[in-house]
């Protein structure tokens, strides 16, 4: 049985590189019938975020990757964080205590301080000199009994390692011969990464391990753990690394892009996902030819071929994400039901922006006020938010008495608004766009013999309350011919 996991320590918001493995791994595992698990690396506790945990669930519940194995759903093969399986590496390291394939290690702060600065004097690379390997037993229990701090480390025996990288081929690297003992439990009783992470993949029969590549450094090493044990080591592919466009290193720091983000931003999942796809490759068929559509997770998962993934970084296009998310709303506009979703979406995110700047006046939030727009929208935005920027606030928020002084100002005002209303009302739906509405204002402006400017500011204010923005003509069309005429209506009553 296919079974892969997404590992990620909880350090807060899932960025784009943690999505792009979580995504990897969950497409991996259900084009083979597998299970997709979510395990929390949380022995490092001085890096631990509070709520991460859920935050991370909330991140990819969100880009559509459901677990069939994680902290929140249970198991199996739980718990799924590995702060809650102290117990088995505790147990699991006394085994290769005992085999002789770790020892323990006496060696101080202080010691090692100095080995890393006369390495770095004598431009070497620190590495630790594997001292404690060859401690007498009866010293070691010797220091034990006095309670010395100690930590355990792993003996690193080989000569050459070599795996076979589902991504990248034949991989091979000493590791004896570059590194000295790792750490597999620290002083403090925590396991480190490597111990936890072989421990925890083999005991959750974790068959494949599609992680990012700057871990494949470490998997000679775990490759040596699992030999330590007489385990049978999982299957290995390594992922790309994933740049900016000018290939620089995508930082999780950059705090832009978290998955948290991208959501506030409008962004559809859909989008996102595509967005990353683009860059790193790894599928057969139309997905891996044409990106002039969205492709869905269904079918994602039916071209998805890890053997097609590129070993060279990726490089992401940021004018993509835009276009792939205009994309997915005409997608959704396209479908009746979806339609109706975004309809609620729109009424949220508008109820939400101008909640605090709504003293005296109304929204406009009626389901088919909201479809007009969004159709009127649909080649011109590219995101939902585009539709709450300011220079677009008119369409959502009825003006009020006080922002209309200007039609009281002048007895004729009231007149001029009634004879445009009938003007209007005589237009088709079809005919409200903006070529047709400029020339029936100058039209009117002459017959009325209205100084042109005059009536613009006057129906400016009328429509919208405000004294600048869009073209009238266009905001009647944007507006459309309902909303316009109910807004000339409530102007002069
Ligand atoms: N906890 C590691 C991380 O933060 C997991 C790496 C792995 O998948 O082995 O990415």
């Amino acid at each position: 049985e296919v079974r892969v996991r997404f590992a990620p320590s909880p350090t807060g918001h899932l960025h784009l590189g943690g999505l792009r493995t979580a995504f990897y791994n969950y497409i991996f595992a259900k084009s083979r019938g597998g299970k997709f698990i979510l395990r929390i690396e949380d022995t490092d506790q001085s890096r631990i975020v509070p709520d991460a945990v859920r935050t991370l669930e909330n991140d990819l519940q969100w880009a559509g990757i459901v677990p069939d194995e994680s902290p929140s759903i249970g198991g199996p093969y739980g718990p799924y964080e590995q702060s809650g399986r102290l117990p088995l590496y505790r147990d699991q390291v006394k085994c290769i205590l005992e085999a002789g394939a770790a020892y323990y290690c006496f060696c101080t702060d202080r010691r090692l301080d100095l080995l890393r600065r006369e390495a770095i004097k004598a431009r070497q690379v620190p590495r630790y000199d594997n001292r404690c390997r060859h401690l007498p037993e009866a010293e070691v229990k010797k220091r034990l009994a006095r309670g010395d701090n100690y930590c355990i480390r792993f003996k690193l025996v080989s000569n050459e390692e070599s795996f076979e990288d589902l991504v990248y081929g034949k991989i091979s690297y000493n590791i004896a011969l570059n590194e000295g003992d790792p750490v597999i439990i620290k002083s403090d009783g925590y396991p480190t990464y490597h111990f936890a992470n072989v421990v925890d993949d083999h005991f959750m029969k974790i068959s494949h391990v599609l992680r990012g590549v700057e871990w494949q450094i470490s998997t000679t090493k775990h490759i040596l753990l699992y030999r330590a044990f007489g385990w049978q080591p999982p299957v290995y592919a390594h992922l790309p690394l994933i740049l900016n466009t000018d290939g620089s290193k995508l930082s999780k720091r950059q705090g832009d892009i978290t998955v948290d983000n991208y959501r506030r931003e409008g962004i559809f999942p859909e989008a996102l996902l595509n967005f990353i796809i683009d860059a790193g490759g790894g599928f057969t068929k139309d997905v891996a030819r044409t990106k002039s559509r969205i492709y869905t997770l269904q079918e994602l998962i039916e071209q998805f071929d890890i053997s097609h993934v590129k070993p060279s970084s990726c490089r992401l296009t940021p004018e993509k994400l835009p276009e792939f998310n205009g994309l997915e709303l005409r997608r959704r506009l396209a479908d009746k039901e979806e339609s109706a979703v975004l309809v609620q979406e729109v009424k949220e995110l508008v109820s939400r922006t101008f909640k605090d700047r709504l003293e005296n006046q109304k929204l406009q939030l009626q389901d088919d006020h909201i479809m007009s727009v969004l159709v009127w929208g649909e080649d011109r935005i590219t995101r939902l938010t585009d539709l709450v920027n300011s220079n677009l606030a008119f369409l959502w928020i009825i003006p009020s008495q006080h922002a209309l002084e200007i039609v009281a100002s002048e007895a004729n005002n009231i007149g001029v608004l009634e004879d445009m209303k009938l003007y209007l009302s005589k237009l088709l739906e079809t005919e409200f766009h903006r070529d047709h509405l400029k020339k029936l204002l100058k039209d009117f402006s002459s017959e009325k013999q209205l100084p042109f400017s005059k009536l613009m500011k006057l129906l400016r204010s009328a429509v919208s309350g405000l004294q600048e923005g869009p073209g009238v003509a266009e905001m009647m069309e944007i507006l459309g011919r309902a909303s316009t005429l109910a807004r000339l209506d409530h102007a002069v009553t």
